[in-house]
């Protein structure tokens, strides 16, 4: 079983395409910071499930070894970075009569109906995500909701199986003690988004995700056995940051088992 990233952004991109900074310059090299927006394939048990859509997708999935219909789509939330790639996937349902069960929370299922209307026409292409997730891919698969800051709230995913547990939350900042109790104890692995190495000098008011200097200091972040850092912006050169043991930074095509 294994978990893929196909983009490790922030909404922008990496490198941004207005952007002279020497990140940017360094990915527009094809470099180690080169990275592309959200997207990750969960495989297991023969099914392949992708998680979140973003607007890289196509490239993302046109530039795999092999054709892939994936057995079911999870989108966390209804920002372009995690979306826009869905045009694609309604595409091929329109045009190769094709069957995709992509699932959302409910909340977020009318945010897609504004975004793809013409899709939505003949009765939602979207399912919503029950309460209890759906066994996929060896994993019971769930989305929680967590406050995603000035942009309002988002969903992060929960996999289980005996005896593992991983929780993937790329966007997400200030979650509550509860949510951690119920959500984040006990980790095999944290996967968390980090746009920025240090945004303690900016504007509280415009956060919406964590920082790499907050995710450090989070209780429960520390206690999961492994934490891979992902949703990286311009702003994190992964060649100069140093890391705990036990942490990293994803990467567009790293693998990681999940055992
Ligand atoms: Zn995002
Ligand atoms: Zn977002």
């Amino acid at each position: 079983m294994t978990l893929t990233f196909l983009g490790t952004a922030d909404s922008k991109g990496v490198p941004r395409f207005w952007c002279a900074c020497l990140v940017c310059q360094e990915a527009r090299m094809g470099g180690t910071n080169r990275r592309r927006r959200t997207a990750m394939l969960l495989r297991g048990e023969g099914q392949t499930v992708l998680l979140d859509a973003g607007g890289d997708l196509h490239t993302q999935l046109a530039g795999l070894p092999e054709p892939l219909v994936p057995d079911a789509v999870l989108i966390s939330h209804a920002h372009n970075d995690h979306i826009l790639g869905l045009g694609d996937l309604l595409d091929f349902e329109r045009y190769e009569g094709g069957k995709l069960p992509i699932y959302a929370p409910p909340s977020v299922i009318p945010q897609l109906a504004g975004r793809f209307g013409y899709a939505f026409r003949k009765g939602s292409p979207v399912s919503p995500l029950p309460p209890e997730g759906l066994q996929i891919a060896g994993f019971r698969l769930r989305l929680f909701e967590v406050p995603h800051g000035a942009n309002g709230q988002s969903h992060a995913y929960r996999l289980d199986r005996p005896s593992f547990r991983a929780a993937l939350v790329t966007d997400a900042i200030d979650i509550p003690d509860r949510v951690a109790q119920e959500w984040l104890t006990d980790l095999a692995l944290l996967v968390l988004g980090t746009s920025f190495a240090d945004e303690s000098a900016s504007e509280q008011a415009g956060r919406s995700v964590y920082d790499i200097r907050e995710a450090l200091a989070l209780p429960w972040a520390r206690a999961a056995r492994r934490v891979v850092l992902t949703h990286l912006s311009h702003a994190v050169d992964v060649r100069q940051v140093e890391l705990p043991e036990g942490w990293s930074f994803a990467h567009d095509g790293l693998s990681l088992d999940l055992k």
